[in-house]
């Protein structure tokens, strides 16, 4: 007659059908009370009124005996009715509820069918009525406990009717039929109203899940909106909104110093690595990087990706300049470990800028800005190093501000001239060749250091331009020097990496009217790690021309064997700070002679630059170096003293 399966709750998930259990259980637990009193009430009726007539056993033992059983089962539930239920837990007292149901019938329908026998007719009527009106009772008190309400009317009503409809009295008899046909309708509306009450609780599940499930939607799009795809950390957004919403409450007033840093990380050499060995052996670099500073993460301290190999920090509450450096420190030590990947292996270093809330800047924009000046502060004097901003910082960028502003107004032509430095071959004692160094002399600045104006020029274009100008100069003064003696020109990396630039070098050369073998250019490996394949075409149409390559500043920074090895250079320059220590430290003697020894077995030319005294040459030729510049044999001067101070007297006298 009704469709029975598709209310039982069985086409549910297993989630929502524990769901629903606990919901029919809370709904059963609010009625044990009136089912234990309809109950107890009714069964002390009837023995009350079977007290004179039935045994004793029938009138007072099995009723108390049954009553004391309800009084039980109420205390348990007192007890128990805010207990929370494990699914298991609920499952087991939900299948003990349909056995007690089941058996409380059959013992108080035993017990009722016994108790018949006595008394006179009223007695006989009362027994049929308790029994009819108890049954109703407890079916409506467990109409949220299907399988339990329809056992019960099994069980009580299917005797009654029997042992009723069986006693030839009309009355009983219609009694019995009665009672049949009002448990039927009540068999009915208890489905029904059970239906009702699934399809009920199973929308709310479903609600529920809805909501879950949108809810967890929109967290997993937040999520991958905000984290950087190859790594799995944070991304660029996630980084500035974050600073953001740490600096928001810090700003005004209310100014805390010292509570929040910001760091920018860089790899040192990973856009060789990814020259070298291929886009997807770098990502696979990266993704370990990622995994290796997600290990750095604590409440403090977190990291996000935001760039190609650089990396942004957020320091929160521990931010003194100690705790900063040790941190700075410990994640520049974890990108040194050597990368051992299944595809190969690879070394890294790291570069930190901090820049610390308030003291070098209040905003987002300043502190970012600041981190990054930081950064290349340290990648400039010691790569793998660790730098906070700092008050002369802040006084460097002013001053270099100021240099910018003279250079873009300088006439380079009138401004800007050329030292010249021999290269002596201690071997053969005489000059190899003069290095040309750029002097500037600002109508408002005064003399400007190379190391000081060179990277500003780079950094705001000039650069390409100022080369034009020296290298047409130190061609024209190298003109008047005899055939022998070389000139060596220092390029800078932008110059390698621009194409332009790089056809207004070879013109530039091409129209001075020296032979382009005469000249070596200097670069330094800043080209090389920027761009590998750009930076190999402009050597190769360098070594086209005629013209020979010099690695400058070599051991500073990441030449390696393997960069010389793969790149049309003749010349390695060790760099002087090599030189200073050389009499003295092993280890500066170790790096010089495998160098040299390298050198040597490789062809090249190995010039040892920055060499001041006697002792430093000595030192430097029982290592094997021959070739070699600096102050003892001559400090650069100006083109028109070259060739009267060095090539006219050519004996130096401490030789
Ligand atoms: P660099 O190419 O390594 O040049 C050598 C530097 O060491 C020069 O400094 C030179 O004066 C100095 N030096 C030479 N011998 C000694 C010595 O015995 N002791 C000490 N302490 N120093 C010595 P300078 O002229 O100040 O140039 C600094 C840097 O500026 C150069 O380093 C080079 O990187 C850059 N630079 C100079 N001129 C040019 C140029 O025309 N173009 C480019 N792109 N860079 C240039
Ligand atoms: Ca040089
Ligand atoms: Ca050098």
């Amino acid at each position: 007659m009704f469709p029975f399966k598709r209310w039982s709750g069985s086409r549910l998930a297993p989630a929502a059908r524990v769901e629903l259990r606990r919901s029919q259980y809370r709904a059963f637990l609010q009625q044990v009370p009136l089912l234990y009193a309809v109950l107890i009430v009714n069964t002390a009726t009837v023995a009350i009124t079977h007290l004179r007539v039935a045994p004793v056993y029938l009138s007072v033992y099995a009723p108390v005996l049954l009553c004391l059983f309800c009084v039980v089962r109420v205390v348990m539930w007192l007890r128990s009715r805010r207990r929370v239920l494990s699914d298991d837990a609920l499952a087991r007292r939900l299948r003990t509820m349909v056995w007690m149901a089941a058996g409380m019938g059959t013992a108080f329908t035993a017990w009722a069918l016994s108790l018949y026998p006595y008394g006179d007719a009223y007695a006989r009527s009362h027994v049929a009525f308790y029994m009819a009106m108890t049954v109703i009772g407890c079916i409506f008190c467990l109409m949220h406990m299907r399988v339990a309400a329809l056992l019960l009317t099994c069980i009580v009503i299917v005797p009654f009717t029997l042992f009723f409809g069986s006693t030839h009295n009309p009355v009983l008899v219609a009694i019995a039929v009665n009672v049949l046909l009002v448990a039927v309708v009540m068999v009915m509306i208890l489905l029904i109203y059970y239906r009702d009450f699934t399809t009920l609780v199973e929308s709310q599940i479903q609600l529920r899940t809805k909501q879950t499930e949108t809810q967890r939607l929109s967290d997993e799009n937040f999520r991958l909106a905000n984290l950087d795809a190859l790594t799995g950390l944070p991304n660029r957004r996630r980084f500035f909104a974050d600073l953001d919403g740490h600096l928001a409450p810090l700003q005004g007033y209310a100014r805390a110093p010292g509570s929040l840093a910001i760091g920018i990380i860089d790899l040192d050499g990973f856009k060789r690595i990814n020259d070298l060995y291929g886009h997807a052996f770098g990502d696979r670099v990266l993704e370990e990087t990622g995994r290796r500073f997600a290990a750095q993460i604590t409440p403090q301290v977190s990291v996000a990706r935001i760039g190609g190999d650089e990396f942004g920090l957020m320091v929160v509450g521990a931010t003194a300049y100690r705790q900063l450096l040790d941190l700075g420190d410990a994640l520049t030590a974890v990108i040194e470990r050597p990368y051992v990947l299944p595809e190969g292996a690879a070394r890294m270093s790291a570069s930190i800028g901090f820049a610390n809330f308030p003291e070098a800047g209040e905003t987002t924009l300043q502190l970012v800005e600041r981190a990054y000046y930081a950064l290349h502060f340290a990648q400039a004097h010691r790569r793998g190093g660790v730098v906070i901003f700092s008050p002369e910082h802040e006084t460097q960028i002013r001053h270099l501000s100021k240099i910018e502003e003279s250079l873009r107004r300088a006439d380079f032509e009138r401004e800007i001239s050329l030292h010249f430095q021999p290269i002596f071959d201690t071997a053969l004692r005489e000059i190899m060749a003069f290095e040309a160094l750029a002097r500037w002399t600002s109508p408002t600045l005064g003399v400007v250091a190379p190391s000081m104006f060179i990277p500003v020029a780079e950094r705001c274009d000039l650069i390409h331009a100022l080369t034009e100008v020296l290298l047409r100069k130190a061609l024209d003064t190298a003109r008047s020097w005899p055939e022998t003696v070389r000139i060596s020109f220092n390029l800078s990396a932008r110059d390698l990496t621009s194409a332009g630039a790089l056809d207004r070098v070879i013109r530039t050369t091409l129209a001075s009217g020296v032979a382009p073998h005469r000249i070596d250019f200097e670069i330094t490996e800043t080209a090389l790690i920027q761009d590998f394949g750009q930076a190999r075409t402009a050597l190769d149409a360098l070594k086209k021309l005629g013209a020979r390559i010099s690695l400058d500043d070599f051991g500073t920074g990441f030449s390696s064997l393997n960069s010389v090895h793969r790149l049309p250079i003749d010349k390695v320059k060790v760099d002087g700070s090599f030189v200073a220590g050389i009499e003295r430290e092993a280890t500066a003697r170790a790096i010089v002679k495998s160098i040299v020894d390298l050198c040597q077995n490789l062809g090249l030319t190995c010039v040892i630059e920055g060499v001041e005294t006697r002792a430093q040459m000595t030192a430097l030729r029982e290592l094997g170096a021959t070739v070699m510049q600096g102050h003892l044999f001559g400090k650069p001067v100006a083109a028109n003293l070259v060739l009267d101070t060095y090539v006219r007297e050519p004996l130096l006298p401490w030789l």
